[in-house]
């Protein structure tokens, strides 16, 4: 599949080693025929092309849902691409969020990504309480992984004034997999809603969002699932939400009664499934290149990445370990079922010169302060070639 992508040059004129598919996924050759056609059809049809487009944009966002609902395990009725991912979480929050004076917290991952964090607060805030008592961090057990008995403890302790669990389900910043059955079943137990931040997991690990029961998750697409920059953000309500009218939402017209959607009535009727909670009719160009990956991602199907993203991960960890184990520590969990395919890379004697050199060789990957490397070599293109190069001149640069 690498052959379906434009990988990245560097300096020297030759492919990059591109490591950082878990900031920006690499574009499909394919997006620009997808995104053309929407042009073309545009061109050729105006408004009409709401109907008369070879893929009609009226209903455009449906012919992405079965495929991103394979991608996450969910029921096709419980997925829908709109908006961006922050936004998603706020929308969810407005109808899954519902503090009460005893019980008006919310729970969230260990370091978290900054917008969950502020997305949380705020929304906290809103509800006229303090996040200084209303929003409790996750801590790790020691090192940097939290484990399922440190969450329970956490529950067991304060399970009874939080309304909320909102975790990432792999951690942007140590790659941890965390377990969203085992946390969704602890959560609801202690009578909390329980959400996911897929953000680091969508096109990554594999998913069971139905079977698992959270009650929502959100994600973006230009991570694993390479929409491109700032492309749309998918959404999971579950099933047994669908249907209860006293969920508080916010509302908009995309998701209104498909039937009388046109009739331009007063009284909002939502969808009864996730579609419901649509705000606007979407951007059709940014739906396009979400289209030209996921048609990939059938192709290549969730099993046999997750497989080969195993085996390239398990062999970036031997090869950075074998040599230079006194150098660095890798934060992310050793056991392959708790993460996906990223490494978070911690150095012993932080240096940021030795990012500086690799990146001046060629490899594109992250750094995180004070010390971390991160590197996600991703099964739809990087190879074990690419894991073998990175790890040469990463040593090349510790000598
Ligand atoms: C990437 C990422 C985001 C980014 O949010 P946007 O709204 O898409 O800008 C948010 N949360 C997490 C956990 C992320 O990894």
């Amino acid at each position: 599949m690498r052959d379906r992508f434009y990988m990245p040059k560097h300096s020297l004129g030759q492919d990059a080693i591109y490591l950082c598919g878990n900031s920006l996924g690499l574009m499909p050759k394919s997006a620009k025929e997808y995104i053309g056609q929407e042009l073309e059809d545009w061109k050729n049809y105006g408004v009409e092309g709401h109907f008369n487009a070879k893929n009609p944009w009226m209903p455009y966002h449906e012919m992405l849902t079965d495929q991103m609902a394979e991608i996450v395990g969910a029921l096709p009725a419980e997925i829908v691409v709109m908006n961006s991912l922050t936004v998603n979480l706020h929308l969810m929050m407005v109808s899954f969020y519902r503090p009460t004076k005893e019980r008006y917290k919310i729970l969230i991952d260990y370091s978290p990504f900054p917008s969950d964090r502020y997305a949380v607060s705020s929304q906290i805030n809103f509800h006229g309480f303090d996040p200084e008592t209303g929003l409790i961090e996750l801590k790790p057990d020691d090192g940097e992984i939290v484990s399922l008995d440190n969450i329970q403890d956490v529950l067991t302790a304060h399970g009874h004034e939080i309304a909320l669990v909102l975790i990432g389900g792999v951690n942007y910043y140590t790659g941890q997999a965390y377990d969203i059955k085992e946390i969704t079943k602890m959560g609801h137990a202690a009578g909390c809603v329980v959400g996911f931040d897929l953000a680091h997991a969508a096109g990554n690990v594999k998913l069971s969002l139905h079977e698992d029961g959270p009650d929502f998750a959100a994600w973006c697409s230009y991570k694993y699932l390479n929409s491109g920059p700032g492309g749309l953000s998918g959404c999971f309500v579950h099933e047994r939400h669908h249907k209860d009218g006293d969920l508080p939402r916010f509302a908009g017209w995309w998701g209104h009664d498909k039937k009388t959607r046109f009739l331009m009535g007063d009284q909002f009727k939502p969808i009864p499934s996730v579609e419901g909670w649509q705000l606007s009719n979407p951007p059709i160009f940014q739906m396009a290149v979400i289209k030209s990956s996921l048609d990939i991602f059938a192709e290549a199907g969730m099993d046999r990445l997750r497989a080969k993203s195993k085996k390239l991960t398990a062999y970036l960890e031997s090869l950075v370990m074998a040599e230079a184990s006194d150098q660095f520590r890798i934060i992310t969990p050793s056991d392959p079922d708790q993460r996906g395919c990223q490494l978070s890379i911690q150095m012993c004697r932080p240096d940021k010169n030795l990012f500086e050199y690799i990146s001046q060789k060629g490899v594109i990957s992250d750094w995180r302060e004070p010390d971390v490397i991160r590197v996600a070599p991703v099964p739809l293109y990087n190879s074990f070639e690419d894991v073998w190069h990175f790890s040469r001149i990463l040593h090349e640069g510790l000598s």
